[in-house]
């Protein structure tokens, strides 16, 4: 199983090392033909807003392609980059994940903190880094992580989001669920 992690900045190396660790074959992802190669895609967190420009057009337009078919994991501003609506400014995404997300939305008090959160019912530690915030949750969309009310971990189809940042904690186990995405596809 190869996944890739994009690789154009942000904090992608901790995401490599945590997919190796749990057995994962991985490319780093700096052009858009190495989406080609791999059955999944991790973006990392970073700036979405740099992210955009260093995509490019035609990068954006294969980026969308492939998140529309294959899985595809976004923490923080990975997940802004999912997002159908992002807001704080205004600003593109991909729309493969019918949420609403707030950009920098926690303001200082969440600037850099570690929370404890619940995945599913369970606690888990939960690094956040100017996150956004996910304000609107569509249909078809599973929360799969709260912290308080708010949803911090998501899933829709094979496409899965988090604000938090679970690379930078020891807990493999937001990571093995997106490795169990790629392996066994999806229920809806
Ligand atoms: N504040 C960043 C953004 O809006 C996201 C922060 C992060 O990825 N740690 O893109």
């Amino acid at each position: 199983m190869k996944i890739g992690v994009l690789a154009l900045q942000g904090d992608f190396d901790a995401h490599r090392r945590r997919l190796e660790e749990l057995g994962a074959e991985v490319v780093l992802v700096k052009k858009p033909e190495q989406l080609d190669e791999i059955d999944g895609l991790v973006i990392p967190g970073g700036e979405s807003g740099t992210f955009l420009k260093l995509l490019g057009e035609a990068g954006f337009e294969k980026l969308k392609q492939f998140a529309r078919t294959k899985p595809t994991f976004g923490t923080c501003a990975g997940a802004i980059l999912l997002a159908s609506e992002v807001d704080n400014p205004k600003q593109e995404g991909l729309g493969v994940l019918d949420i609403g997300i707030r950009r920098n939305a926690y303001g200082r008090q969440l600037d850099s903190s570690i929370i404890e959160g619940h995945l599913g019912e369970s606690p888990i530690e939960m690094v956040f880094i100017r996150a956004p915030k996910i304000e609107r949750v569509g249909p078809g969309v599973e929360v799969m992580a709260t912290e308080g009310k708010d949803p911090v971990a998501v899933r829709q189809g094979r496409v899965m989001a988090a604000t938090f940042h679970p690379e930078l904690s020891e807990d493999t186990r937001v990571h093995r669920a997106f490795l169990d995405l790629v392996r066994n596809g999806h229920k809806k």
